[in-house]
């Protein structure tokens, strides 16, 4: 018998870990949650396209036939959350629900890629197929219903999901709140301190506004406990302390930002990316484009910052 692929069980939650390649000792393994309701199965996302034969061993291991998944829940469009959706699709003829704002990427997997990998010229020669491609397999599921925040998904036998947004990650993104064991489910808007890639963000007020958002969510719904994709299971507590980390990284890349546009006048945004990369040891990769393009627009529209030749002058 393989290593058991289910990492956490408790109540109507299996969550099941994918690893990811280079992952550090499974800490950043790829969760996906399946919910069990007295009437249908969610799963919480479909992982990464490696990771397909733990999907499948997870079947086994719960007892399932592929027929009784009813449910697909998007948590977010990003490679790692999307990847098996065209296998559980046909196997399964689950239902696939998410947010309507990054339908088009979810049924494309060539958009998703080009979207995010090739969103700048800077950051063009990063190859699509093994940065991107390769994680999310040859099929493509598209969302068959949109969800939004508030809607409930009624599993049955008192077990409810209730979609709460969480943008800033991704401008799509969503969690889930089972309100019969009060368990937030979310995926990436807090990230691990332990991921080597600089904080990923697409709105940095938004991202702020959704971890206050998180943080107040935890007291008024008295929630007990937090699984996310990407770390351990967390209590409210714990997961506080986690938000106070992730605020203290964005405000890190913006902090290193200025001090850089300050220090040489001009900075293009290429090398911008690579020193705010460097101030926190990450890697200089295609993902923190996203952060620095982000910020850089935020600072403009603040008169903090103006564009200079074919570089960035801090002005504020
Ligand atoms: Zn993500």
């Amino acid at each position: 018998m393989a290593k058991s692929v289910i990492s956490y069980q408790s109540g109507p939650f299996a969550t099941i870990s994918m690893g990811l390649p280079g992952d550090h000792e499974g800490k950043t393994a790829t969760r996906v949650f399946f919910v069990k309701g007295a009437d249908k199965i969610a799963l919480i996302d479909s992982g990464l396209y490696g990771g397909l034969p733990a999907l499948k061993q997870a079947f086994d291991e719960l007892g399932l036939n592929p027929g009784d998944l009813d449910l697909l829940l998007l948590t977010h469009e990003h490679m790692d959350h999307v990847g098996n959706n065209g296998w559980l699709k046909e196997e399964t003829g689950c239902t696939i629900m998410g947010h309507a704002a990054r339908a088009d990427r979810v049924a494309d997997n060539m958009l998703n890629a080009k979207t995010i990998v090739h969103a700048f010229p800077e950051g063009e020669h990063f190859d699509l197929k093994s940065e991107y491609l390769d994680w999310m397999g040859p099929t493509e599921g598209p969302i068959d219903e949109f969800i939004k925040d508030g809607d409930p998904i009624d599993l049955g036998g008192g077990v409810v999901l209730e979609t709460v947004e969480v943008l800033g990650h991704s401008m799509a993104e969503i969690g889930f709140f089972e309100r019969s064991t009060k368990t937030l489910i979310i995926a990436d808007p807090l990230l691990p301190p332990f991921n080597p890639v600089l904080y990923l963000y697409e709105e940095p007020n938004v991202m702020r506004a959704t971890f206050d958002k998180i943080e107040r969510f935890l007291d008024e719904r008295d929630v007990q406990a937090v699984l996310f994709a990407h770390d351990e299971v967390k209590s409210a507590a714990e997961t506080k302390e986690l938000i106070d980390d992730c605020r203290r990284r964005v405000n890190q890349v913006e902090a290193s930002m200025v001090t850089h546009m300050k220090a040489n006048p001009g900075i293009t945004f290429a090398e911008l990316r690579d020193k705010c990369c460097d101030d926190q040891n990450m890697v200089r990769e295609w993902r923190a484009l996203v952060s620095i393009n982000a910020s850089l627009k935020d600072f403009e529209a603040k008169g903090l910052a103006k564009r200079d030749g074919n570089g960035w002058r801090y002005v504020g």
